[in-house]
């Protein structure tokens, strides 16, 4: 199981989570939708960082979101099984959107896999 603290306090951490932000240019991607330009302060898991860990540091997973959306995104001490982590249908949808790329990613996964079998 992933150390959350320890995750989210190193420097690769902190470096990915500034290129993010950079990405998108400091505004919040799911405001954006609405035509709403407000300040970013969060990157989030699309795919939960407890859940595939593995995506941890993948550009393609995170997004800029302001804390407004971030928590609406997350069930927070609502869900028994995630307390923190669970994702509400607003969390769902925005993992939802970034499912291609995911797919892409478990295919990419296995032809490494296959290729360092050869
Ligand atoms: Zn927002
Ligand atoms: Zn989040």
């Amino acid at each position: 199981m992933i150390d959350k603290h320890k995750f989210y306090t190193s420097s690769r951490w902190r470096r990915k989570r500034e290129a993010v932000l950079r990405r998108d240019n400091y505004v919040c991607k799911e405001c954006a939708r609405y035509g709403k330009t407000v300040p970013a302060d969060t990157v989030h898991h699309c795919y939960p960082l407890m859940d595939y860990p593995e995506l941890k540091l993948k550009s393609w997973n995170l997004i800029s979101l302001c804390n407004a959306c971030h928590n609406k995104a997350h069930m927070r001490g609502g869900n028994p099984v995630h307390p923190v982590d669970g994702l509400t249908d607003v969390g769902e949808r925005i993992k939802d959107r970034k499912k291609i790329q995911y797919e892409n990613w478990l295919n990419s996964n296995k032809d490494n896999k296959n290729n360092n079998k050869k």
